[in-house]
């Protein structure tokens, strides 16, 4: 079973389009959350991710602010602008599926699956070992699945010692998954590790492998929307630099 693993893909369609066309063929899409938020295209993002078959979406915090359960205050400035423009643009259907999206963690066999971290599933980051360690009790699967942070990263605990190894993943390295581990498959419409290709990954339920993938797109045609919609150009130099 092939399953496509993504998150957080704020709103880049261009940047989806190449995920889903180098994923191939997949059994499952599970998606970690944040829809909306940063890019210009909430519409056709949304539009395209319910057309996905077989497909579990989790809501985000930016979804949960864009559907009106969080004070928009919460975000800095350049998030909220963007929030805000997602506001007024996204058309009444697709703001439907943003409130149905469930903001609580999903089981899925051997896999947990969150937006942020299973002890605080929306909000919190998990960045380093110190982090990653105080959420292994917070789940009962082998592995769990989460999103937010932007970086294609791993964290292993060592059972034994109970040590965590924080790794940044190399693209087509399959890892052989063994308990216990956090895996983030990278953010699609916005990276943060200095790699701007969007990232995903895909997660073998079978064989137990997970292989972090990385493609490019088109980073300028981007752009151009972000700025042709007035959002800040913050948003636009960050996707092409990857952070
Ligand atoms: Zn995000």
């Amino acid at each position: 079973m092939r399953i496509l693993v993504m998150s957080d893909i704020h709103a880049n369609y261009t940047a989806l389009e190449a995920v889903l066309k180098d994923a191939g063929q997949v059994d499952e899409t599970w998606c970690l959350g944040d829809l909306v938020g940063y890019g210009p295209d909430p519409n056709a993002v949304v539009e395209e991710v319910q057309e996905i078959k077989n497909l579990t979406c989790l809501m985000g915090n930016h979804d949960i602010a864009i559907a009106g359960r969080m004070p928009l205050e919460t975000f800095n400035g350049d998030a909220r602008r963007s929030l805000m423009y997602h506001e007024q643009v996204l058309s009444a259907s697709n703001m439907e599926f943003i409130k149905s999206l469930p903001s609580k963690p999903k089981v899925r066999g051997e896999a947990t699956m969150v937006h942020g971290s299973p002890r605080d599933p929306l909000w919190e980051y998990i960045l380093n070992a110190n982090t990653a360690s105080m959420n292994f009790d917070h789940f009962n699967t082998p592995w769990c699945f989460i999103g937010h942070s932007h970086i294609q990263s791993s964290f292993t605990l060592k059972v034994d010692t109970g040590r965590v190894i924080v790794e940044q993943n190399k693209p087509d390295v399959t890892l052989q998954l063994h308990p216990k581990l956090i895996l983030n498959p990278g953010s699609v419409g916005q990276p943060r590790d200095r790699d701007p290709r969007a990232a995903y990954a895909i997660y073998d339920a079978q064989a137990r492998t997970w292989t972090p993938k990385r493609v490019m797109y088109n980073i300028s045609e981007v752009q151009q929307r972000i700025r042709a919609a007035g959002l800040p150009e913050k948003h636009a130099t960050r996707i092409a630099e990857g952070w």
